[in-house]
């Protein structure tokens, strides 16, 4: 393995690496360096994210940029902002202490004029985003003429992104002279007509096999029905109750509802998609990057060129079609050497694509199950106990309190205490999760969430604060619903009774008969209370979550089983 100082950079640049942290050269940095240290050859680097190419391109541009100069040597253009400030962030770093250069980052949702005003003090290097540049250039704020070396990262995604036009006007404005180095995750035609147009006889280097992906991207998908997607999200996200996760949906919509969804459900989740205005998703991407947030939900786009270090895992709503849109997002976990899973949520329709995307990524999908609600009490009883192992105690200030603790649990033995301590937390998951349906599904495409003899109805699922606590029965729930309302079985799908409350669901037409029978309705002196739930396609059947407020059991009398269940029943409609 080379060092840093092996490799031709300035002694000043080396130990400001050094200073970083980079001990040793990735293998991008290893072979590419050496080559643009010479500063007079076109380069193409076909690598993945996370490969380490930032510094691979930036260290030799800091060496061979003049600071003594005012005029822009350098340009590098990256497809997003979230990019472009990485980039200009980490070549600040790497030169702080060893060239005085003014590094400029350009991108748009920012005040246009306060970049101008930076550049004309006169900018070494400017990091762009290529539809801001063309801002700039249309207003004659810059001047590219001057430019020796034009970057151009991820160059798959910039044309991706529709970027095309821009960049070959750009480029018109540079001069012939300039050397111009590519980097490319992937090499579409697009990429190859840029190579062919703009550069001569490049030197080409790739880093691992073309099309590979990061070998340390664990790749899964679970198999579930569109409508058990969101559930089957929940139990991933508590089993895993460490997580610090990217989930991908295909559209804005989706990617909203998705985050309100988990939110409501009281995850440490939030959304990141282009109906945001730049304000709001910088602070997403605040709170994502100090790790205050532990679950970004965001779309394609507005993920793209993200790179927050140790996301443990990227979880895709559905898989994509297009190969490049699960490298990319795929491609945020496993950074910087690190481990990391992926895992596609897929119907068993969607198996051909796995197949495809499995093909030329070269490296295999594993079936991962949906996690039973077992799993999950047992994960998060754990995580639990390990907290409580973990945590600091505050000796000098809890001892006045301990006496009268321990005067408290006195009689308790050891194995009783752990036991009701665990409980405490535990009885949320266990309820939660007890008669938890199997979300996977099988070779033919079911699962036994289907429920036996139960048909899945398009149309409304309603909460119900009546359950097995009331002595509640499917045929009690089927009768009351037809009393209350004349709704009657054949128009009423799944009902799920739960302790203290319960879902049912009925078809779309019948929603209001549901909604005005029940008004005003009295069961056991209880007002009943029932209320249209989410639940879409991929909604959430399960209702509940880490702090499922209606779902905790109640500890009033409604236990009892009595004969006659509607007795004591109040109708005030009737
Ligand atoms: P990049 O591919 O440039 O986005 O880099 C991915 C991550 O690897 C970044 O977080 C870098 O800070 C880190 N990195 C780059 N080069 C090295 C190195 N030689 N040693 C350790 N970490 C590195």
């Amino acid at each position: 393995m080379k060092s840093f100082e092996s490799l031709g950079l300035s002694k000043g640049l080396v130990e400001s690496v050094l200073q970083i942290g980079f001990e040793t050269p990735t293998p991008i940095q290893e072979k590419a360096i050496p080559v643009l240290l010479n500063g007079n050859r076109d380069f193409v680097g076909l690598a993945q994210t996370g490969t380490g190419k930032t510094a691979a391109f930036g260290l030799p541009l800091l060496d061979l940029v003049d600071d003594a100069r005012r005029d822009t040597q350098a340009l590098v253009l990256a497809p997003t902002r979230e990019l472009g400030l990485q980039i200009a962030n980490d070549l600040e770093n790497f030169s702080e202490k060893f060239k005085a250069f003014n590094i400029v980052a350009v991108y748009g949702g920012s005040s246009i004029s306060e970049q101008i005003r930076k550049v004309k003090k006169g900018a070494q290097i400017i990091v762009a985003t290529p539809g801001r540049l063309i801002d700039l250039i249309d207003r004659k704020a810059i001047n590219l003429s001057t430019i020796q070396y034009v970057v151009l990262d991820e160059a798959d995604e910039m044309l991706n992104m529709g970027f095309k036009e821009d960049l070959d006007k750009i480029l018109s404005f540079t001069p012939d002279t300039k050397n111009t180095w590519l980097f490319s995750a992937t090499m579409p035609r697009e990429v190859k007509s840029i190579m062919k147009n703009y550069m001569s006889d490049p030197f080409e280097l790739t880093v691992g096999e073309q099309n590979t992906g990061n070998v340390n991207i664990e790749h899964n998908y679970v198999m579930v029905q569109e409508r058990d997607k969101y559930p089957a999200l929940k139990r991933i996200l508590d089993d895993n109750p460490d997580i610090f996760g990217l989930i991908f949906c295909r559209t804005r919509i989706d990617t909203q509802r998705i985050a309100e969804m988990l939110m409501k459900d009281s995850y440490n989740a939030d959304a990141l998609h282009g109906d945001l205005t730049q304000q709001q998703r910088d602070r997403v991407m605040m709170k994502f990057r100090s790790r205050t947030l532990q679950i970004l939900v965001a779309t394609d786009v507005a993920a793209r060129g993200i790179d927050v270090e140790d996301i443990t895992h990227v979880i895709h709503m559905n898989i994509p079609d297009e190969m490049e849109f699960y490298t990319h997002r795929s491609g945020r976990t496993a950074r910087a050497g690190k481990k990391g899973i992926s895992i596609a949520m897929i119907t068993r329709r969607e198996l051909g694509k796995v197949k495809q995307i499995e093909k030329t990524l070269k490296s295999p999908f594993k079936r991962m199950m949906v996690p039973t609600g077992a799993n999950v009490c047992q994960k998060q009883l754990l995580a639990l106990m390990h907290k409580v192992r973990e945590v600091k105690v505050n000796e000098e200030e809890i001892a006045e309190f301990l006496p009268a603790v321990y005067e408290e649990l006195k009689d308790l033995t050891k194995p009783e205490l752990i036991k009701r301590f665990a409980s405490i937390e535990f009885n949320r998951f266990l309820d939660y999760y007890r008669n938890a349906p199997d979300l996977n599904q099988d070779d033919r495409g079911r699962s036994s969430s289907d429920g036996e003899g139960e048909r899945y109805i398009t149309g409304s699922r309603f909460f119900i604060n009546l359950g097995k606590m009331d002595g509640m029965e499917k045929g009690d729930m089927l009768a009351l619903i037809d009393e209350t309302s004349g709704v009657t079985k054949q128009h009423i799908g799944r009902i799920e009774l739960k302790g203290a409350y319960s879902f049912f669901e009925v078809e779309k037409e019948k929603v209001n008969d549901i909604v005005n029978g029940f008004q005003g309705i009295e069961y056991k002196g209880r007002q009943v209370r029932v209320e249209v739930t989410e639940r879409k396609d991929g909604g959430g059947r399960e209702g509940g979550s880490r702090d499922y407020k209606r779902g905790k059991p109640s500890t009033g009398g409604y236990a009892k089983k009595s004969n006659n269940k509607y007795a004591d029943q109040k109708r005030k409609r009737y």
